[in-house]
């Protein structure tokens, strides 16, 4: 699928090929995948009762705990015998033809490798660990792993317009067995003029890409926006050096706050910069090849491959023994979310983590595919929640939003960093800047109802040699 074509999709075509898709899945693929084979007969549900994804309330949502106990239970497993005819049945069921027979005849070599490309776990995509003390991995098939080169393909040409010159590619990603480096690599290779393959984290150190930089002049960067607020850009700003006029920065792995784009904005003309385009990207591992991205700042994230996965947000009662029986669908609430790619890891009704806000309408950019806004991690509404829950006990008070918090004060003029540290009850704010600036922070904290612990702290002090910085931590 291209731009244009995603372009011409309408939201029942998506919601109608989305169904189709979930049929298919829970009657050929997921009758083979242990832990649904449970759920389901201990429910006495049949394969064929799912119909639409309204349907699905008759089953209990999978949380990442019950996930992280055995990954393994949640991959398809079939059959070397009978692979060929589920692979048969699932595709005759979304594509409704008979490619795949007349494969069976005249095509057996063909046939063979695509079976393989579609229920060998090929890869491991491991991501997060932050909120859940360790990472999760999710599988990848070999035609889940082109399929995401293809929606990063389709992500990178959107964004390449801003650009009327030679695309020279700078990945800052750290290097590693996630999505994010990978993606890029994979996205620069295909769609740049040059690309630097340079990487991020321990693998390079900034002086070492800085003087890439210099050299090369890139003008399509992509990482992680603290890594690039904190050390890239200070580090260019030091040396003097020029970058192009026309700049991309496309930020993933992490969120990225209103004030954040105001500071690489700030930094980068510093740096010689006059034109510079923030896009952000989100991705999460359980997502496979779902990833979404923005169109221009502050679109929401569109879902580039609607028909891959189905995006739903709940409100949701209690978690025993890692599922949630009682659930419903909600405007607003918890992102849950339907693997509808194929093989590998299969995760459907699963909680992801994070609450979010899901739009159909019409973008300007021409897509009605659904979109994404207001993101955050459910760890930190939570910790809200129960920061809130101890003050409204000694004051009434209205809620307290840490992501919000920190965005505030990074707002503040010469702070160049904040932590947020949620404690049990107490809230510290770890601040990189000029101490004068304490009692700007303490007039923008006085509206809230729970007085935070200013420190001032260095950025070396704060990150604890971790790889990935955290704007808020909960503990
Ligand atoms: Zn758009």
């Amino acid at each position: 699928m291209d731009i244009n074509k995603l372009k011409t999709l309408t939201e029942e075509l998506i919601t109608h090929k989305q169904n189709v898709k979930l049929r298919a899945t829970v009657r050929y693929l997921l009758s083979h995948t242990k832990v649904y084979k449970e759920i389901f007969e201990e429910r006495k549900i049949d394969w064929y009762d799912i119909q639409t994804i309204d349907d699905w309330t008759k089953l209990p949502l999978v949380t990442k705990k019950s996930y992280l106990t055995n990954p393994e239970d949640f991959i398809v497993k079939v059959n070397e015998d009978d692979a060929v005819q589920v692979y048969q049945a699932y595709h005759e069921y979304i594509d409704f033809n008979c490619s795949v027979f007349l494969k069976k005849i005249f095509k057996r070599t063909k046939l063979k490798e695509e079976v393989k490309e579609f229920f060998t776990p090929k890869i491991p995509i491991f991501s997060g660990g932050t909120e859940a003390g360790k990472p999760s991995v999710v599988f990848m098939t070999e035609m889940q792993r082109k399929q995401l080169c293809e929606d990063i393909e389709i992500i990178m040409k959107m964004w390449s317009n801003y650009l009327d010159r030679k695309i020279i590619g700078m990945n800052l990603f750290p290097y590693g067995p996630h999505l994010a480096w990978q993606g890029i690599n994979h996205a620069f290779d295909e769609i740049a003029d040059m690309n630097l393959c340079t990487a991020a984290g321990r693998a390079m150190s900034t002086e070492q890409l800085i003087k890439i930089a210099k050299n090369f002049q890139p003008n399509m960067f992509a990482g992680m926006n603290s890594y690039f607020r904190q050390r890239f850009l200070p580090e260019i700003i030091k040396q003097k050096i020029k970058l192009p006029e026309k700049i991309i920065f496309v930020n993933g792995a992490e969120k990225l706050l209103s004030e954040e784009r105001k500071q690489i904005k700030e930094l980068s003309q510093k740096a010689g910069v006059k034109e510079l385009v923030v896009l952000d990207m989100y991705g999460a591992s359980e997502l496979k090849s779902g990833l979404m991205a923005e169109c221009k700042e502050n679109s929401g994230f569109h879902q580039i491959q609607p028909f891959n996965t189905i995006l739903k947000t709940v409100e949701c009662g209690e978690e025993r023994k890692g599922l949630i029986e009682e659930w419903e669908f909600k405007e607003k609430g918890y992102s849950v979310l339907w693997n509808l790619d194929g093989a590998g890891t299969k995760l459907e009704g699963y909680l992801l983590g994070d609450v979010w806000e899901i739009t159909n309408q019409r973008c300007n950019c021409g897509l009605s595919v659904p979109t994404i806004k207001h993101v955050d991690r459910i760890r930190n509404v939570e910790a809200q929640l129960k920061l809130t829950g101890i003050v409204e006990g000694k004051v009434k008070g209205t809620r307290i939003n840490l992501s919000e918090l920190r965005n505030k004060i990074l707002g503040i003029k010469e702070v160049t960093e904040v932590q947020v540290v949620a404690e049990k009850n107490k809230l510290r704010l770890y601040i990189i800047g000029n101490k004068k600036v304490k009692s700007s922070i303490e007039k923008v904290l006085k509206g809230e109802e729970l007085k935070p612990e200013i420190k001032f702290i260095s950025l070396d002090s704060l990150e604890k040699g971790k790889l990935k910085f955290e704007g808020i931590i909960i503990k």
